[in-house]
């Protein structure tokens, strides 16, 4: 269970006390004000419930923000879709691999039953039939219990920014009237800034970079296994970045790669944060 406090919220070492007393963990990076007048940010009292060992739950009111970032604890997502469309595709299937000190400490899948025919050119991508789903949990369950196994760890997908994000946040609001407060890290734009010599950005082309095996790939707990890996090299060009990395222009709005683009009126620098970011600039020179 997780207890978020607000801005208008006052903590004392008193209320702390009282948490762990429950049974909780208090986990916040703000210090225990020195006084009860004193407010604090935003912070998450986090209490384990002693019977079932549940752990926080991720929705909330306002939506993570994304990071560019290597952490060694996270929980590593992928859904399959009925098709790319956030407004009228469903998920048919959830999986997740959490790591913990950069150890893979527990694994999640479920089928989802959508609620509509998955179409062939889906199941031509990901194997996925209305069979295999016919007795699947709907997605309101599957969330339900992604949520519980996430509990309040950064999410790190692939493409998760553009895509995944949005579906699981637009069916948080659907099924709970909340959104998904994680914060959260996409691999793509991560490969982007710390591997501009690659012309593609895959999971399955970094992948192949990295020597990391990726046959069984499109199906979700395969990806998550392989991007952990990824992840994990990424991690390390970030704490060590090459030339090219080093020369990487970001775009001053968003942090993406920007990339030499070709337009009409002659080269310029665009974000690679396309279309949600369209910052761009001239090419001096
Ligand atoms: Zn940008």
């Amino acid at each position: 269970m997780v207890f978020r406090l607000t801005q208008s919220s006052v903590i004392t070492a008193g209320l702390v006390l009282l948490f762990r007393t429950a049974g909780g963990e208090y986990d916040a990076g703000a210090k225990i004000p020195q006084s009860n007048q004193d407010t604090v940010r935003v912070l998450t009292v986090r209490c384990n419930s002693r019977e079932s060992g549940a752990e926080s739950i991720v929705f909330s009111d306002r939506g993570g923000k994304r990071l560019n970032t290597y952490v060694n604890s996270y929980v590593v997502f992928d859904l399959e879709t009925t098709g790319i469309s956030c407004e009228n595709d469903r998920i048919v299937e959830i999986a997740a691999v959490k790591v913990i000190d950069g150890r893979v400490t527990e694994e999640f899948s479920t089928l989802v039953n959508p609620g509509m025919p998955i179409p062939y050119r889906a199941t031509a991508v990901h194997g996925i039939t209305d069979d295999m789903v016919a007795d699947a949990p709907s997605f309101d369950i599957a969330l339900k219990e992604f949520s519980e196994f996430a509990g309040d760890r950064i999410l790190v997908g692939h493409n998760i920014h553009a895509f995944d994000m949005r579906f699981i946040r637009r069916d948080a609001q659907r099924f709970f009237s909340r959104t998904i407060g994680n914060d959260y890290i996409d691999t793509l734009p991560l490969a982007r800034l710390y591997l501009p010599q690659l012309e593609h950005h895959t999971l399955s082309d970094l992948a192949g970079y990295y020597g990391i095996p990726a046959d069984g790939a499109h199906r979700a707990l395969f990806d998550c296994r392989m991007n952990r890996q990824v992840y994990e090299r990424l991690g390390e060009e970030i704490r060590n970045p090459s030339e090219e990395a080093r020369r990487v222009r970001r775009c001053p709005k968003c942090g993406n790669a920007l990339k030499l683009r070709s337009g009409k009126y002659g080269g310029f620098w665009g974000c690679t944060g396309y279309p949600d970011c369209r910052y761009t600039e001239k090419k001096h020179g």
